[in-house]
């Protein structure tokens, strides 16, 4: 099967600041089947909606941007559009950007292929994770990077290194890198 040309978009952020650190490109996309109570997004639910954007054309868009330091997946639910945040993945690493990936799936399901047996891969491109549903009796503005509790920031070179899930530490470089870069 060829591989996917475009991406269904609920819309992108050229200056995201709330993405993980440091200036990032964040890429929303659309359609998600999670349902989060409180869920920040619900306009990008419904998997008919948003935008159908040339994956080509948002790598030129960040290329040409040359301020951010990183891009970051969104959504959304971007590993119900795996295939295609997939070719996007490989592009951006291709340009040596640094990639974080939000998911409301856990990552030993992602790892294990669900809900996409591509996940493993798109896994495999990205550099931090965070992952779980929102809950919103777990919600603090408190958390860094992520909306409730439940939720957590995996380092994903250390987890994979480790073959076990490693949380992501703040470096004295903070807010460009974790310790294990
Ligand atoms: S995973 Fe995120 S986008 Fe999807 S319903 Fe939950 S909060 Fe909303």
């Amino acid at each position: 099967m060829s591989e996917p040309t475009t991406i269904r978009l609920y819309g992108t952020a050229a200056d995201s600041i709330v993405d993980g650190p440091g200036l990032r490109y964040a890429v929303f996309v659309q359609g998600c089947t999670h349902e989060c109570p409180g869920c920040h997004n619900p306009e990008s639910q419904p998997a008919c909606g948003g935008t159908v954007r040339a994956i080509d054309d948002i790598v030129d868009e960040i290329e040409a941007n040359g301020l951010v330091g990183g891009v970051t997946l969104s959504g959304g639910e971007p590993f119900e559009q795996c295939a295609a945040c997939l070719v996007l993945a490989r592009k951006l690493k291709a340009q040596g950007l640094g990639l974080w990936i939000y998911s409301g799936y856990l990552y030993e399901d992602l790892l294990a292929g669900r809900p996409d047996p591509l996940a493993p891969e798109l896994l495999a491109c990205c550099d931090v994770l965070v992952d779980g549903p929102f809950v919103q009796a777990l919600n603090s503005y408190d958390l860094a990077w992520k909306g409730s509790s439940n939720q957590r920031v995996i380092d994903l070179a250390a987890s994979r290194e480790a073959g076990a899930v490693v949380l992501w530490q703040t470096s004295d470089s903070f807010p460009e890198v974790p310790a294990s870069w």
